[in-house]
């Protein structure tokens, strides 16, 4: 096995569920978070979400391929990490972890409003108790996609 495959192999074995509750425990007065659905990274993929357990921000979302990108920075070294983009902490790569709950909802949002050529959710609200709402344009009511 390459470095690359078994760094993503790696990757592929750190999974959590509720990546996200972390911000509401930091805050109890919180009662929802605005979570991206892409990567700036990777703007209009379906990602495959990875949060680094380091990161400060509910905005702070990777794709798998951004953070394989960042081990073909780093000489392929999985020791190494680098600036995150959204809350400016450094973060190692060993530290991505998938971030399951939202990978569900990503999957969902791409099951219902986007495609490939037609992207109209770019993120979604999270609420305190998991139930998540897409943030769609003013113009799309929700009674007309259901
Ligand atoms: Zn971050």
């Amino acid at each position: 096995m390459n470095p690359e495959e078994k760094f993503k192999n790696d990757l592929m074995r750190r999974q959590k569920k509720d990546m996200h509750l972390k911000f509401f425990y930091e805050d109890p007065s919180r009662q929802y978070i605005k979570v991206p659905i892409f990567s700036k990274l990777s703007p209009k993929k379906h990602i495959l979400p990875f949060r680094n357990t380091e990161c400060l921000k509910p905005s702070c979302i990777y794709d798998i391929q951004d953070a394989l990108d960042k081990f073909k920075d780093s000489q392929m070294s999985s020791m190494h990490g680098f600036i995150c983009y959204y809350c400016n902490t450094f973060i190692e790569l060993q530290k991505f972890c998938l971030d399951l709950t939202l990978k569900k909802i990503i999957d969902q949002v791409w099951e219902r409003f986007n495609k490939i050529n037609k992207i109209i959710c770019n993120g979604v609200t999270i609420m305190r108790d998991g139930q998540w709402e897409p943030n769609l344009p003013e113009y799309l009511s929700k009674k007309e996609i259901v």
